[in-house]
């Protein structure tokens, strides 16, 4: 089979990619990510599977970045733009990255942790314009990403995946949802996490399609294009489909009519990430004619459970086993064996060996099968959250709100919520004497979390509600943020 960067020369003078800097056919994406590679290798041979971490926008940059990394050798690990400061450097520590990049208007956010770190700190623009050089030969068991995901542990966990393993994604959902060299998909999702980095750009990539990026999800922005930008296909969390649905009731009538009738002419509108509520896809298909194509996956897996291209798709359900997925129910939980699945928890062989059994990924999700179609019912631990489609610990949450000097005591949990599907909720003990606002504990935050990870609602209480052995009830604190008036 041939590689990604293989099948670009085949596309060769077909668009492959437009962002705020520019657009690139596919022979230029193939060039520039040979500078950038070779920039990258500054003289050596081989990245041998060094992490290369990146702060770059959505654009041209970012993707001569992740093929340059992957062209030079490297691993690629590309940093949330939304972290601040101890994000950043707990991934770039955790990964072991030996060289750091950066598009030139972010380098600033990098450079203290090159410098307190001694790492190299190189820029998209020097990379993109360094003298081409010979690249090596790549072996598809190399090692060639790692996304950061949360997990029941405090800190997030890096997810390493082979080339073959994302082959194998791109390939399962190439075939599945029939892309092709004549798709074209806006891509508005963060570059840091599976949904934008495989399911849109890298899918696009190997289809010799082409992809619009985005610097960020704006609903305004985003009708704007769809309306405009002959689109074939659309991939989003079910967040991003509410306000869409928000900003399209907002709009006048023959506005209204413009938007409804640019979604008719896109053949497939997909939604993943998070559970999509039935009253959420009933709304998108009176406004936009589509049902909603519902996926499940998951970092470590890719893509797993689809509902069909062409047949009947089940509100409610996220359909049956991709190609190339074997999934199975294990007492009730999801298991998953295949090409698509990781290779490990970078760095925790431990973590790693705990998540397979007998060669099955276990993902802690719980499901029925009902006609064929797999039905999600929920996660086995109430520390995984799921907020506008991100995957967040509440475990690290409450290490970091611990902090504070007023909090003694914390409780996070995630209650639903129509827009974000769970809302970030802390349940709080002060110290005494102490008062808290959520408004100043959001801007306290800001400086240690990601945006998306901080509470958005809080309640301060004389204690947390504790089992006879002590340990704090999530039920029970969740019972007292749904209580009316809460
Ligand atoms: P992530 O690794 O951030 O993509 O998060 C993966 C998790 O998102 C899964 O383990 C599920 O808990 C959840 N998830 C993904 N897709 C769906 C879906 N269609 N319905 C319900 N939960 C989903």
């Amino acid at each position: 089979m041939k590689t990604l960067f293989a099948r670009a020369k085949d596309f060769a003078e077909r668009p492959a990619l437009s962002g705020p800097d520019g657009a690139w056919t596919y022979r230029e994406l193939l060039e520039r990510s040979e500078r950038t590679a070779s920039g990258l290798l500054a003289g050596e041979k081989d990245l041998k599977e060094a992490r290369v971490a990146f702060l770059a926008p959505p654009g041209l940059g970012y993707a001569a970045l992740q093929w340059g990394v992957w062209r030079a050798g490297g691993a690629a690990v590309p940093l949330a733009l939304s972290h601040p400061l101890p994000e950043l450097d707990y991934v770039v520590s955790d990964s072991g990255a030996s060289v750091l990049a950066a598009a030139p208007e972010l380098a600033a956010r990098l450079g203290p942790i090159a410098k307190a770190r001694g790492l190299r700190l190189a820029l998209t623009n020097d990379l993109l314009a360094a003298p081409r050089r010979p690249l090596p030969r790549l072996k598809r068991t190399r090692r060639a990403l790692i996304l950061y995901t949360s997990g029941t542990t405090s800190k997030p966990k890096g997810v390493v995946t082979t080339h073959a393993n994302i082959q194998a994604q791109a390939q399962s959902l190439v075939t599945a949802w029939e892309w092709s060299a004549d798709d074209r998909i806006l891509c508005f999702l963060p570059l840091h996490h599976i949904h934008g980095v495989i399911n849109v750009l890298t899918c696009a990539l190997w289809s010799g399609a082409f992809c619009e990026l985005l610097p960020a999800f704006d609903a305004d922005r985003v009708w704007e294009r769809v309306r405009e930008g002959r689109f074939t296909l659309f991939m989003a969390v079910p967040t991003v489909y509410q306000r869409l649905a928000d900003a399209w009731e907002k709009a006048p009538p023959d506005r209204r009519k413009a938007l409804s009738s640019a979604c008719g002419r896109m053949r497939l509108m997909v939604s993943g990430s998070a559970a999509l509520p039935v009253s959420l896809l009933e709304r998108w298909r009176d406004l936009s004619g589509h049902t909603l194509l519902e996926r499940y996956g998951m970092t470590e897996i890719g893509m797993a459970l689809s509902n069909p291209l062409h047949g009947e798709r089940l509100p409610g359900k996220v359909g049956s086993p991709l190609p190339g997925m074997e999934v199975r129910l294990v007492d009730g939980e999801i298991e998953v064996r295949g090409p698509n699945v990781f290779l490990e928890y970078w760095g925790k062989p431990e973590a790693t060996k705990a998540a397979f059994r007998d060669g099955w990924f276990r993902t802690g999700d719980a499901a029925v099968v009902e006609g064929g179609a797999y039905r999600i019912l929920g996660r086995s631990s109430v520390d995984i959250l799921k907020t506008g489609g991100f995957k967040v610990s509440a475990i690290e949450i409450e290490e970091a709100l611990r902090e504070h000097p007023s909090i003694e005591e914390c409780a996070v949990v995630g209650i639903e919520d129509p827009e974000w599907g769970e809302r970030v909720c802390a349940a709080l003990v002060l110290k005494a004497g102490r008062s808290l606002t959520l408004e100043s504990l959001r801007a306290w935050g800001k400086e240690r979390l990601a945006p998306y990870k901080l509470p958005s609602r809080m309640l301060a209480l004389p204690s947390l509600p504790r089992n006879a052995m002590g340990k704090v009830v999530k039920p029970e604190v969740s019972k007292l943020f749904r209580q009316p008036g809460s």
